[in-house]
């Protein structure tokens, strides 16, 4: 796909990615936005987020720019969603994609059907920033849509230590880096350095960590108890699910959060052994197979066992 031909006809483009956004959803609208700006000045362009984003991202050109509302008057040629592997993960910007005359996808996500009307979905890519790359002119590309797909590319692979980075993702990442902005900073203030209550629930969370089927799995959970007691939202608690599976012999992690009453977000990560997008699905979740989500109705203990017997199922 080549996304100027895509858009070749239209005068007006709106990008949306999912809700919730993480560093690949922010960053990858983010770049479709540069991009299309350098390469289209007469195109207007709307870059739309349910949720607001992560000001860690607020380095990325156009972050202050991006609407939380819509107006129902206004109507877009075109809709490009990012980094979303279902309708259902659009939240809001639903309307977007039901409204306009065109709509793209681009992803990485092993479970999207494709569901635009023009699909670019490659499972093996890192995450969508690096399927973006593939579909800009090189001569469109600044510093600024160069550090969009570089800190999208961080996030979604753990700063290049996940089993999604190929030759090809460290080929374009060593061609981005050439734009000459400060990597290894981005790197750090994103990824790495936490606020200090961030540290502190994080702390809490492997302190409170439990282990089962013989250490192979572990689970932790934070309730809405423990994020008001450090007045933390959602989006602080990223990473943890992470830490939780870098223990030694553990083979899929669990981290949830509690949304509401019986209601979790459940975070899981897996060393290879066990496809954790499969166990998210039955749940009506999804992801990757080394990194999956889903949210559940039930107690925490309904939850860890009805997890359990669906990675017991893939162990055996
Ligand atoms: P998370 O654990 O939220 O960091 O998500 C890990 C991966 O699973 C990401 O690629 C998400 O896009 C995907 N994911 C998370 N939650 C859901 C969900 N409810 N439905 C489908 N995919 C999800
Ligand atoms: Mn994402
Ligand atoms: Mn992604």
């Amino acid at each position: 796909m080549n996304l100027l031909s895509e858009i070749q006809n239209a005068k007006s483009v709106a990008i949306a990615g999912h809700i919730r956004p993480d560093g690949d959803c922010i960053s990858s609208t983010l770049a479709v936005r540069a991009y299309l700006k350098n390469a289209r000045d007469d195109l207007k362009i709307t870059v739309f987020t349910q949720d607001n984003p992560p000001t860690i991202f607020s380095y990325l050109e156009g972050y202050d720019e991006m609407n939380l509302t819509y107006s129902p008057k206004e109507k877009y040629d075109v809709f490009i969603a990012l980094d979303s592997s279902s309708l259902d993960r659009l939240g809001d910007s639903l309307w977007f994609f039901e409204n306009a005359d065109k709509t793209i996808c681009v992803d990485h996500h092993e479970t999207n059907a494709g569901f635009a009307d023009v699909n670019l979905v490659d499972p093996k890519a890192s995450s969508t920033c690096e399927v973006l790359y593939g579909t800009f002119d090189e001569e469109y590309i600044n510093e600024a849509v160069a550090v969009c797909l570089f800190t999208g590319i961080v996030h979604d692979s753990g700063v290049f230590q996940y089993s999604n980075m190929s030759r090809k993702s460290f080929e374009i990442v060593g061609r981005l880096v050439e734009y000459g902005f400060d990597a290894p900073g981005i790197i750090q203030d994103t990824f790495y350095v936490k606020s200090y209550v961030q540290n502190q629930i994080l702390g809490r969370a492997l302190l409170e960590s439990i282990l089962f089927m013989d250490g192979k799995c572990i689970v932790s959970m934070v309730d809405r108890k423990m994020m008001q007691f450090y007045n933390v939202l959602p989006k602080h608690l990223d990473g943890i699910v992470n830490h939780l599976k870098n223990t030694r012999g553990v083979e899929v992690a669990i981290f949830m959060y509690e949304m509401g009453m019986q209601q979790y977000k459940v975070s899981m990560r897996s060393n290879g052994g066990v496809n954790v997008a499969k166990v998210a699905a039955v749940f009506g979740g999804g992801g990757h197979e080394r990194a999956a989500g889903v949210e559940m109705n039930g107690t925490y203990y309904d939850i860890i066992n009805a997890l359990s017997r669906e990675i017991e199922k893939q162990m055996q």
